[in-house]
């Protein structure tokens, strides 16, 4: 390809809309345009990338016996309706409505089209185990699309969807998924980790999701694993074992005594004031599950973990309450919420608490605490472990190792979904015995365009991207550094068609710029090999290949270029 004949903007400067290094580089190299929030313009350069990475999945999909269909992107709402996920996705689903004011939604995930479309189809056990998926546009409202690519409102999925008769005929298919995911990630060039994860809204009984490893800033998922076992979980979704000695401490006979606190509201404040440290509080959050309220207690020193809140109150919205809703449920201001005396609420305590002994909690009596409490001094209406576990904690599984976080860029995912949608759609077969069953269904994701973000996240410069050969826009770049010169621009060709002819995709920049700017295009556009054809070289009967990891420099002689270049290649 000429860069001349192809469109590849590239900015001198780094926009100011960009946070993550990934957002910043595809921007600045040309890859993409927004065009609304999290709506994006794919450009030449990206459309490469995608096309790439599309060939790795489906090459692999296809090798563990997937099937590739096309489902529409456009559903009627009945189907959602039906499965119960119109409510459950609520304002993540992009909802129209077409002329006849009948209620639409803009595909974000297909369980209920290809549930509903095998409903009708299937009928026996003999016709399954199949697995079916597409590579397609997804919209989701995303309630902060942001780091570009990486949380978009529409952006490329391939999603897959398996049935089977039973329990081990799903875990045949997702165990099959899983290995034709870590050939995926790994073609594409990345360390990969799958780790346990939290169902979510999905439903169903396990799923993990593949991680790629990232240094931070991108990284938007926090995964705790052990070093001693192979545990390891999205923070969503991970626990630990904390260290509770029961004996420590004595109830001190001075008791539930009121003090003081004007102003102090923070954790901080409190214990600052009252000389204990944070581990000596109770925090007591007010939120409102569904509308209904609720006080959720964990240690002062602790974070709420909302998810593990939420699955356990089995709600579809959980919001912190709001000032006017946690002065009419205890009384205080915001700051002075407590579990003793507090009536008519539900309160979730984290299990954490039961091991202390002697702590502080707001009085639901504004500038007040109470010291000197124990668990025995209020009612819990349930345990439950909804605090977030923390690296340095102790592994739920080998109980031995400590946790240890990592960054991470979930790129795909996979989901045992059991019966949920068969059931409420109707998916069933006969079995050998002529009774009727619903399918056990599987469902396997992977993020395209996120994985496309996540390869310059985690493969990058201070001068630009550096794109794993397999997912790269080209295999090599070539520069001429005057264009206007005959000879290099002849022997420029010459190594182009070389190239092309073995199969490799080349760009060549045949802009008449300076050769700083070029360099500079390709150090950000990021092709793993370029070529530089100059006429200092040129005398000598050389031009350089360079390596755009490292920016090492290699001479090579004119008519070795095209070899040397592909061993180069092939050796990276
Ligand atoms: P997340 O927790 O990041 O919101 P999810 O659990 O909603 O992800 P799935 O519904 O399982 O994700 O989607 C499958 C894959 O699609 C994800 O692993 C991710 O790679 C990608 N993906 C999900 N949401 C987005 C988005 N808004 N923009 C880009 N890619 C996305
Ligand atoms: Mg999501």
């Amino acid at each position: 390809m000429l860069w001349s004949k192809t469109f590849i903007p590239t900015l001198r400067d780094d926009p100011t809309d960009a946070v993550i290094a990934s957002h910043r580089l595809l921007l600045r190299a040309g890859y993409i345009r927004q065009l609304t929030a999290g709506v994006y313009n794919y450009l030449p350069l990206m459309q490469n990338v995608i096309h790439r990475i599309e060939k790795i999945v489906r090459e692999e999909m296809n090798d563990s016996g997937a099937v590739e269909i096309t489902m529409p992107v456009l559903h009627p709402a009945e189907i959602w309706q039906k499965s119960g996920r119109w409510e459950v996705v609520g304002r993540e689903q992009m909802r129209m409505k077409d002329r006849h004011l009948r209620d639409l939604v803009l595909g974000g995930t297909h369980e209920e089209v290809i549930t509903s479309l095998l409903a009708g189809e299937l009928q026996s056990y003999r016709q399954v185990p199949l697995n079916l998926y597409q590579i397609q546009v997804k919209f989701r409202d995303e309630k902060r699309p942001r780091f570009g690519l990486m949380r978009g409102r529409e952006f490329i999925m391939k999603d897959a969807y398996s049935f089977d008769v039973d329990i081990e005929g799903l875990k045949i298919a997702y165990n099959k998924m899983a290995d034709a995911y870590f050939k995926i990630f790994r073609r594409c060039g990345f360390d990969i980790k799958m780790v346990e994860s939290d169902v979510g809204a999905m439903g169903g009984t396990g799923a993990h999701e593949f991680m790629v490893l990232v240094e931070t800033a991108g990284g938007e998922e926090v995964i705790l694993a052990c070093p001693r076992c192979e545990y390891s979980a999205n923070v969503e979704k991970a626990t630990s074992l904390v260290m509770a000695d029961e004996s420590a401490e004595e109830i001190q006979p001075k008791k539930n005594e009121m003090v003081y606190t004007p102003g102090m509201k923070t954790v901080e404040e409190v214990t600052a004031f009252l000389r204990v440290g944070p581990e000596q509080l109770v925090k007591t959050l007010l939120y409102q599950a569904d509308g209904e309220t609720v006080a959720a207690l964990i240690r002062g020193d602790r974070d709420i973990n909302e998810i593990k809140l939420k699955n356990h109150l089995r709600c579809i919205e959980l919001e912190m309450s709001p000032p006017e809703k946690v002065i009419r449920a205890t009384g205080a201001a915001v700051g002075f919420a407590g579990p003793v005396g507090l009536k008519g609420i539900r309160i979730v305590a984290d299990p954490e608490i039961r091991s202390m002994r002697n702590f502080v909690v707001g009085a639901n009596k504004d500038d007040t605490h109470i010291v000197g409490v124990n668990p025995g001094d209020f009612q819990v209406s349930e345990y439950s472990e909804i605090r977030k576990a923390e690296a340095g904690e102790i592994c739920p599984h080998c109980n031995q190792g400590r946790l240890e976080a990592y960054s991470g860029i979930e790129v795909g995912n996979i989901f045992k979904l059991g019966t949920k949608y068969s059931e409420a759609l109707g998916a069933r077969y006969i079995d050998a015995d002529g009774n009727e069953n619903p399918f056990v269904m599987g469902s396997y994701g992977i993020g395209v365009t996120r994985t496309a973000q996540a390869a310059v996240e985690a493969f990058h410069d201070d001068k630009g991207i550096i794109w794993p050969k397999a997912i790269a826009p080209y295999d090599f770049h070539l520069v001429p550094l005057n264009i206007t010169d005959d000879e290099q621009k002849a022997v420029a060709f010459e190594i182009y068609e070389g190239l092309r002819e073995k199969g490799y995709t080349v760009l060549i920049d045949d802009r008449d710029e300076r050769p700083g700017v070029k360099f500079n295009d390709a150090d950000l556009v990021g092709v793993p090999i370029r070529i530089s054809i100059g006429s200092r070289g040129l005398k000598e009967g050389v031009i350089e290949v360079v390596r755009r990891r490292g920016l090492e420099v290699e001479k090579v002689p004119v008519k070795e270029a095209v070899k040397r270049a592909v061993e180069i290649w092939e050796n990276l």
